[in-house]
Parts: structure tokens; sequence; C-alpha cells
């Protein structure tokens, strides 16, 4: 996902509204467990601030897809993420307010990354990808008291209860208990 930044303007406080969608997939394919069906949509203000210096602020829309951690149904969301995003045609400067958290100084205490750019085009992808990553969930839900699968015959609870006798968990905690009964 590319700006061509020679639309923005050279003069400080210059600014162009961005207005950019592609498939999602094409930024971030795959993350662990997630895919990214549908549209990714970015919108917001790409701002000149001088000396080579942009800053993007706006949000990013996009879909994913991953199955609950408890029961494997397929749960999707729709996510909005809030983006600022600084970029630098110096790519040391970029390099070091990028990488290190803020540290003692005061004046680098702006938590807004800095992405390194070359040329006249700016390209979200990193960025957006990394922002996508940040606001994903650690662990998938289908809704938060999902009773998940059996772990003797994996029919899913949120169905109803299943047929294995409750007496197994009393008896032998050996997880071939189960096996015993079967044979
Ligand atoms: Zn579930
Ligand atoms: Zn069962």
């Amino acid at each position: 996902m590319r700006i061509d930044i020679r639309e923005v303007g050279r003069q400080n406080g210059s600014s162009l509204p961005v207005h950019l969608q592609v498939p999602a997939a094409e930024v971030l394919q795959s993350y662990r467990e997630f895919s990214f069906p549908g549209p990714l949509t970015v919108s917001g203000q790409l701002r000149y601030e001088g000396q080579g210096k942009l800053r993007f602020d706006g949000q990013a829309r996009f879909n994913w897809q991953a199955p609950c951690a408890r029961c494997l149904e397929t749960v999707g969301r729709a996510e909005t993420v809030a983006l600022s995003l600084a970029f630098s045609n110096d790519s040391q400067a970029a390099a070091e307010t990028g990488a290190e958290p803020a540290g003692a100084e005061p004046e680098a205490a702006t938590e807004i990354p800095c992405y390194a750019y070359t040329g006249h085009i700016i390209d979200l992808t990193t960025a957006l990808t990394e922002a996508i990553i940040l606001v994903l969930p650690t662990k998938v839900l289908c809704r938060a008291d999902c009773r998940g699968l059996c772990p003797h015959c994996g029919q899913d609870l949120n169905q109803g209860p299943c047929t294995c006798r409750t007496e197994q968990t009393g008896g032998s905690q050996s997880p071939f208990g189960a096996l015993n009964n079967l044979l």
C-alpha cells in the first residue's frame, strides 16, 4: 500500500487526504491462526512536517478470522485501528525513533513509530502489518463463556452435554482412564 508523497506538497503543514483500499491479504496474508478476508481500508491525513518528515494520522479497518481456542468454531471480527505514524527519509533517524522505546529523554517520549522511506514513495505495508498484529487478541474465543469441546469424545459442549459419563473425572486421573472403560 503506497502513497506518492509528491501529492502532499512541500510546505510545512500541507496535507493530503488519504483513502486507500486493497485486499487485506495483500498487506498481511496470515498471522498465527489469523487470516484476513475482505478489504483493508486506510483513511486519514498525511502531513508534511519539513526536513523530509511526514506524519500520518488516521485509521485502518479490516476483518480477521480465527478458530475459537476452545471449540475451534471460526470466529470473525471487524476491527478498526487508530494510526499515528511518522515517516522520515533519513533512515538513521527513523531507526532511532522507531526502535528505541522512549528511554529517559522526555523529548523522545512520543510513542509514534517512525518508518524510513526513500524517494517519493511511502510504503505503508510494514506500518500496517505491525499495527494490525498489535490489535489482534492473544486468545480468540467465540464467546467469553464458550464451553469448548469434550476432551473425551470431542463433542462441542456449546451444542449440549455429551454422553460421556461424568464419573470418569471422579475416578482415575490417568488420561488412559477413558480407554480402560472402552476395553
Ligand atoms: Zn468457542
Ligand atoms: Zn464427551
